[in-house]
């Protein structure tokens, strides 16, 4: 698809090139090769070096000038597809053109995020500006922004690339306002302000924190750490001293784990104002509001530890379906509830094993916590955790229907029971420690993990069988039968339903009714997590288009739910919907409902060697 008409502000002349350019294209030596298994500089690999500018007087977007030589006279520039967070930042290229020695160069528009430039004489300068997304309030940790002190640039969001060349290098200078500092996952040089990116993976995969930054370093086995804080001019005060303390006992703990670390060094990117992280390979971005922590200087350790623990297990353990950079968005990846699962078993373990604070007293609480919340939605045990992941990320609301499932929730839970296996059938010798640690040998290079992969890695390391396990509960929906897992360490599952209750201590109404605004639509699409409460037994059904919620239009989300949480329970109000089949009225009222509490006790005939392996899985301990 053609979207040239979309490239308002072009300089240069837009041609639509015939079948010819195709044809050479396909000539081009320049061949796409997964990193790690290709010799990274190749006699036909492109020049590449980037000046990224920001203008303290023009903070809406920034520039970026990318020289290049040694490219073929046609090439073709892309914007990377991020796996997981794809915030299609080709939308904020602007300005795009090219100069060659011998004049502007032909860009056209192949498709949304490709560009195909003709430019003869093997040297080009492209220059575009980069607008920076409408601000939003509080802001995605991972999304671009500038203030006046400060700001987040590069990474994914900012460097268009060659395609074809994805192991090639690449030099990247800033010129930024005086006195703003740079933290970046890039390769620092003997200038301060140029990094050096080893290949188009690591360019795109660290993003650059900029401006008037505080910063602290810790060293782990020899290994340079830091955490920096971007803080905003109004910041709260906080315990500085035990932020950077926690996250250092708790780094030392994950590299405890692996035997190492596995990076040059890492950095800790905090930002103020914002919310929500992204892991990289050698850095995090994540939201860290200075409120938050002049309240409780713990209360993010949870999401730090998740997000460094991705450092490993996603971002080097990876699923199969994660390639070299590309700017089509990869296949859904069925391997989820292992990125996402282990790695929340991981924040949770490893916050244990440094002594720091974590939500639940025990590991018994916490699994008490898990297993009620995996019975409450009954999407859980409906659909299986592979068919999960595949719609955990870009998938519209309501991909499962009048259910909803976590991939986290049944992955961690997976995690757990998957421990309890390898601990029994290996008397206690080993763990899901080791699991993790032959998932590092075997699928952090090149080539990613499948399902099937995990199980063998399993099966290898309990010496045990466990196809019965993933067929019917990673490939199959095939609710997890806790007792029979938990039996392995001699405790049993008791399970009581009971009014959900709120604050208050009185019964909570069912507002388990959802909406969301699809694209491109003026009426919000209604959204079911459980057909058995009293919005599913209404007869409301995902993707019910909302008319009216008590015979007044609702415009927006946010409306929506404002509306919805002054429910009580007794009130009954009306749902319009129109179907395909036609306009259609309900009448619900409003119910309280029943929540599962799930209490671990210890089994009357538990053997001596079953409580030697709670004991030992109770601890955290490794073995
Ligand atoms: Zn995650």
């Amino acid at each position: 698809m053609s979207l040239t008409s979309t490239m308002a502000g072009c300089f240069v002349t837009v041609v639509t090139l015939a079948a010819r350019g195709t044809a050479a294209s396909a000539q081009n030596p320049l061949r796409d090769h997964t990193e790690g298994v290709e010799i990274r500089f190749a006699r036909t690999q492109p020049v590449v070096g980037y000046t990224l500018r920001v203008d303290a007087g023009e903070l809406s977007g920034f520039d970026v000038e990318l020289r290049l030589r040694n490219v073929p006279d046609t090439f073709r520039l892309a914007m990377v597809a991020h796996p997981e967070y794809d915030d299609r930042n080709w939308r904020f290229v602007e300005a795009l053109r090219v100069q060659t020695p011998h004049g502007a160069a032909t860009v056209t528009r192949e498709d949304s995020a490709l560009w195909r430039v003709v430019a003869p004489g093997g040297e080009a300068l492209v220059r575009y500006r980069m607008r920076l997304p409408a601000p939003e309030s509080p802001r995605a940790a991972w999304r671009p922004f500038l203030a006046p002190t400060g700001g987040l640039v590069g990474g994914p969001h900012a460097f268009l690339y060659v395609v074809g060349a994805t192991l090639g290098s690449s030099h990247v200078t800033l010129e930024l306002p005086p006195e703003w500092q740079i933290a970046t996952g890039l390769e620092p040089t003997l200038d301060p302000h140029t990094f050096f990116a080893p290949t188009v993976g690591v360019l795109v995969d660290s993003p650059l924190l900029v401006g008037r930054l505080r910063s602290w370093r810790f060293a782990v086995d020899g290994v340079p750490h830091r955490v920096v804080y971007w803080p905003l001019p109004d910041a709260a005060p906080f315990d500085t001293v035990a932020l950077v303390g926690n996250i250092e006992r708790l780094s030392r703990q994950a590299v405890a784990l692996f035997g190492r670390a596995p990076y040059r060094d890492y950095s800790f990117l905090l930002e103020d104002g914002a919310y929500g992280a992204l892991e990289h390979r050698s850095s995090v971005t994540l939201g860290a509001p200075s409120a938050d922590l002049a309240r409780d200087p713990t209360g993010l350790l949870m999401e730090i530890a998740h997000e460094y623990f991705h450092t490993w297990n996603l971002m080097r353990i990876h699923p199969a379906e994660y390639g070299d950079v590309s700017y089509r968005p990869p296949p859904r990846a069925r391997g989820l509830w292992w990125s996402e699962g282990l790695t929340m078993l991981y924040a949770d373990l490893l916050l244990r094993r440094a002594g720091l604070p974590v939500s639940d007293s025990t590991r018994a609480a916490h699994l008490e916590g898990l297993i009620g919340r995996y019975l409450a939605s009954p999407g859980n045990s409906r659909f299986s955790p592979e068919s999960v992941s595949v719609v955990a990320y870009g998938a519209a609301p309501g991909a499962l229907g009048d259910y909803s499932a976590s991939t986290h929730l049944q992955g961690e839970l997976l995690g757990t029971m998957l421990d309890l296996i390898v601990r029994d059938a290996t008397n206690g010798a080993r763990s899901i420690d080791d699991v993790m640690r032959a998932m590092l040998e075997r699928f952090s290079g090149a080539r990613g993990f499948t399902g099937r992969d995990v199980e063998r890695t399993v099966a290898d390391v309990c010496a045990c069988n466990v196809h019965t396990f993933f067929e019917a509960h990673v490939r199959g929906a095939k609710p997890i039968d806790f007792y029979h897992y938990l039996r392995l360490i001699g405790m049993r599952t008791h399970v009581s339903w009971t009014p959900a209750l709120g604050r208050d201590g009185q019964p909570t109404p069912d507002l388990r009714l959802y909406a969301w605004q699809p694209p491109a639509e003026r009426a919000l699409s209604l959204v079911i997590t459980n057909p058995a409460g009293a919005w599913g037994r209404a007869g409301l059904h995902t993707g019910d288009r909302l008319a009216a919620l008590n015979g007044v239009a609702v415009a927006t989300v946010a409306d929506f739910r404002s509306i919805v949480t002054r429910l009580r329970i007794g009130d009954t109000t009306t749902v319009d919907v129109a179907r395909p089949t036609g306009a259609w009225r309900t009448a619900v009222v409003v119910a309280g409902y029943d929540r599962p509490v799930v209490r671990l006790e210890e089994s009357p005939d538990a053997t001596e060697r079953q409580r030697g392996l709670r004991a030992q899985w109770a601890a955290g301990s490794p073995r």
